[in-house]
């Protein structure tokens, strides 16, 4: 047999190579032409990379014997030209599987072979690099955006927009969709006090006018959090010992411009009601209140504990001893209906109550989780502490920011709010954007206007929207607002800078409390 041949000198001239590599990435691909494909790329063992394709007539041959993280033997394959803008490798070539293709089993190349080769972030924003090739990203996530459902094509898809920081304190956006996502704002919502290091391997570089940013690409990427690899070890041995808290701020893209779909939900397809409106309904049915938060209702607590896996509020056990006759109760153990766990790992979450007012009357909106945290950038967690027990007595400071705000919320009037005139209503949803909330105004006034801004944009392209986060303004008005009802809300709004001004309702709140704890942190 003929000696094994390394990845860098394989060329098209000839089918008979023989190479040892491991299988770093392996995905399905489906398209309209090609149908159902087997895509990978592997690594040798000089740390050379190339990409193969088993073809849809052939996979059924080869399924079975492929796997993510594999070392095999293959030999006797075709070596055809690379192209398109999605390369997972530098490689002019890619390895194209043929119906004679063998694959060998072999000693496994060693683990720390992981083909990793992080760039450098300079290189990606300042354009040296062809956004052709798909890179490899190593950085400790730093600030990140509540999570947001987008529709992508007509498919409600996560979105998370990240900025990470390498070595040198330098940053580099990072939007990931679907299910990393998910992942991200899960780890996010899990952490405990240790920095969170993202290693996205095969991510594209995005270009949008002059702003470079990365993003997972469909089925290609993979996307780790904190994985066991030297690599890691080692960035994170190089990172600034700051510990520098991450900071949690409003969608960039959500700041500015609702997507079209949220817009029309607001205005078009729930009806808006006042709060006198709302108490007065008879049927089960949404819509919009636009309202100010007067208090938070202390005595129904901030939190309840979870399960942390279903998210189900845990039930509290006594633990019954027998005293003689006598059942006493000495401390008590949590268990989780749904999971039917009687040890379940607990995680706080929001839940809270909200008294709010409009100029018609008052009552009270109950918050979840989710949303709380779009207001407060926090998770539950942060504000609580390691929960031992539940005893949610005292409402902690930065929950008293809320007061005063003017929010549209979109809320479920249901049956036994009317039927047993039991007046909390569950908040679904709530918009706290400018020009929504003016746009709103306008709406439900006689004198319909076209001044709405952004009224064309949609959030759905996945071009990066940083140039259009409204950072904290200097004015006061969102402390010293009084309880009158979306006080300042009449004048129709031209630009973003009167809107600003104008508006005390969001203004990233929470960006600039955290642009200051970063500042106490460092200072
Ligand atoms: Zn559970």
């Amino acid at each position: 047999m003929a000696a094994m041949n390394f990845v860098s000198e394989l060329k098209p001239f000839k089918n008979m190579w023989k190479i040892q590599v491991k299988i770093i990435r392996l995905w399905k691909q489906y398209s309209a032409a090609g149908g159902e494909t087997i895509e990978m790329v592997f690594v040798d063992a000089r740390g050379d990379k190339i990409a193969g394709t088993v073809k849809r007539e052939l996979v059924g041959q080869f399924n079975r014997v492929l796997q993510e993280g594999d070392t095999k033997v293959i030999i006797n394959f075709t070596v055809t030209n690379s192209g398109g803008s999605y390369r997972p490798s530098k490689h002019p070539f890619k390895i194209v599987f043929l119906p004679t293709t063998r694959v060998r089993i072999c000693e496994d190349l060693p683990n720390n072979l992981t083909g990793l080769n992080p760039v450098k972030f300079g290189d990606v924003l300042n354009g040296v690099l062809d956004d052709d090739y798909l890179v490899d990203v190593i950085g400790q996530i730093v600030e990140v955006t509540q999570m947001e459902i987008v529709s992508v094509k007509g498919k409600d898809t996560q979105k998370i927009s990240v900025e990470l920081r390498n070595e040198d304190d330098e940053r580099l956006p990072l939007v990931l969709w679907g299910k990393f996502a998910e992942d991200v704002s899960n780890a996010i919502q899990l952490r405990s006090e240790q920095s969170i290091v993202c290693v996205l391997r095969f991510g594209k570089i995005k270009v949008w006018k002059e702003d470079r940013s990365i993003s997972n690409a469909y089925n290609v990427s993979n996307v780790s959090l904190n994985p066991q690899m030297d690599e890691v070890q080692a960035f994170m041995s190089l990172l600034p010992s700051d510990d520098l808290a991450m900071a949690i701020v409003d969608p960039k893209s959500n700041a500015v411009v609702p997507t079209v779909k949220e817009r029309d939900e607001f205005f078009r397809h729930t009806p808006r009601k006042t709060i006198s409106m709302v108490l007065e309904s008879k049927q089960v049915e949404k819509c919009i209140v636009m309202a100010s938060i007067g208090a938070i209702d202390s005595d129904m607590g901030w939190y309840y504990l979870s399960c942390k896996v279903c998210a189900k509020k845990v039930l509290t056990v006594p633990n019954d001893i027998e005293d003689g006759d006598e059942f006493n109760v000495s401390g008590h153990n949590y268990y989780c209906i749904k999971c039917k766990d009687k040890n379940p790992q607990l995680l706080p979450r929001y839940k809270l109550h909200l008294v709010v007012l409009d100029n018609t009357n008052d009552t009270k909106f109950l918050l979840f989780d989710n949303l709380a945290m779009q207001l407060l950038h926090k998770p539950c967690l942060e504000l609580t502490g390691p929960v031992t027990d539940e005893d949610p007595d005292m409402l902690p400071p930065i929950l008293q920011d809320l007061v005063g705000k003017t929010l549209l919320f979109k809320i479920g009037i249901e049956r036994e709010n009317y039927l047993y005139k039991h007046p909390t209503y569950k908040v679904l949803k709530i918009m706290s954007v400018i020009g929504m909330i003016n746009e709103f105004d306008v709406i439900g006034s006689p004198t319909e206007s076209q001044n709405t801004f952004g009224g064309t944009y949609s959030a759905l392209s996945d071009a990066p929207e940083g140039s259009l986060m409204l950072h904290g303004g200097s004015s006061q008005s969102d402390k010293t607002s009084d309880l009158t009802p979306a006080k300042r809300m009449r004048s129709p709004i031209i630009n973003l800078e009167d809107a600003f001004d104008q508006n005390s309702v969001t203004r990233s709140v929470g960006t600039r409390k955290i642009k200051q704890e970063k500042n106490e942190k460092s200072g």
